[in-house]
């Protein structure tokens, strides 16, 4: 029998300029390999394990080692040729059976917060987050009065001041999260929901999980379905979006606001996914990663950042890794004018980092 090495359906390989990462989806878990390997996994694809290692005769013991080591970790196993279609590929069609997935209310006034909130429940939204000056007594009794029967699931609450107990807290199921801009009052210390803003990074890397693999194949993780209520109930796709659709206060029906998330307008970054995006499209953490930055369009269609992610794919360094260069330090170039790549400056510059890594490991 034929020996064939394959990854499970569930261990999905995603290729970026210099790294590559095995997401497992199922037990959002990842690993990280060179390109070198990733093109040899993507020959294991279309050969035999025998095929293949014949036409690298110099590394068959380091090939053999780098799959065993994939087993061992189980993202991968040995199939014979009769079982390789009982293995057929995951589905990376993504939708959600709700008009809006998460909305952000940034009020302090509850006429405002109640209204969203009775207007969400008519969206199916699952997920709220509140920004506001103050928790206490009265808001959580309206949120519980308001979201009683309600199919929000899961709220997060981001305030600088509490001032209720414990245990009007844990009255409310659905609130899941506090986060404190100010220092954690003494009582709450130690109290599993109450957690400080500070935690909150710009960029943090999620852990793959297959509803976001598969929204981020043709969605942007961050503005798809997203809908934002600010200071004065004003409406938008997210707060950091300029353009506004009208005030939640104005609203007669939920109706109207169905009709205002159907535009395109409002749907103007929905789907503009990572693969579109300049840099973005080079990265191997494209599929796990919830960017809040906003993609501009050039004239030509293509789209970019005005500023950079924390990690820079083409030296794979984080900023706060030594060694860290950003992009226009390394000959990547992108702007409203277009995006252009020095290749081979990159090429020396990754010789150098990586030789002075492995030498000083
Ligand atoms: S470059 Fe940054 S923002 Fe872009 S996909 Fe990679 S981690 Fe995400």
């Amino acid at each position: 029998m034929t020996s064939y090495f394959k990854l499970y359906a569930n261990c999905i390989l995603v290729k970026g300029i210099n790294n590559s990462v095995i997401y497992d989806l199922f037990l959002s878990r990842y690993y990280v390999l060179p390109i070198e390997l990733a093109n040899l996994i993507n020959e294991f694809e279309e050969s035999s394990f025998d095929c293949v290692i014949s036409s690298h005769q110099d590394f068959q013991s380091e090939i053999t080692s780098f799959c065993n080591e994939l087993i061992n970790q189980g993202y991968a196993d040995w199939f014979e040729e009769d079982e390789l279609e009982l293995y057929p590929n995951v589905n990376l069609e993504w939708d959600y059976p709700a008009h809006i997935t998460n909305v952000v209310i940034n009020s302090n006034n509850h006429k405002v917060i109640s209204k969203t909130l009775m207007l969400v429940e008519d969206l199916l939204t699952p997920a709220v987050l509140l920004r506001t000056n103050k928790v206490d007594t009265n808001l959580l009794v309206l949120l519980n009065k308001v979201l009683e029967t309600s199919i929000v699931s899961h709220i997060e609450i981001i305030t600088p001041i509490l001032s209720v107990t414990h245990k009007e807290i844990e009255r409310n199921m659905r609130l899941k999260t506090i986060w404190l801009g100010n220092k954690i009052p003494s009582e709450f210390k130690n109290y599993a929901k109450i957690k400080s803003i500070k935690e909150r990074v710009y960029f943090k890397q999620k852990h793959p999980v297959y509803e976001l693999f598969t929204e981020s194949q043709a969605h942007h993780t961050y503005f798809n379905r997203k809908m934002y209520i600010g200071v004065k109930g004003e409406i938008k796709n997210a707060p950091e979006c300029k353009e506004e659709f009208g005030n939640i206060n104005d609203l007669e029906s939920v109706e109207e606001l169905k009709q205002i998330i159907a535009t395109s307008e409002f749907q103007k970054y929905w789907f503009v996914h990572k693969g579109l995006c300049d840099v973005c499209k080079d990265c191997e953490f494209r599929h796990m990663c919830v960017d809040n930055r906003l993609p501009y369009q050039r004239k030509d269609g293509s789209w970019y950042h005005k500023t950079e992610c924390n990690y820079n794919p083409y030296i794979c360094k984080l900023k706060e890794e030594e060694g860290y260069q950003p992009l226009v330090e390394i000959g990547v170039v992108s702007n409203e004018n277009g995006f252009s790549i020095d290749h081979e400056k990159i090429a020396a510059i990754n010789k150098m980092l990586w030789k002075e890594e492995s030498e000083n490991a």
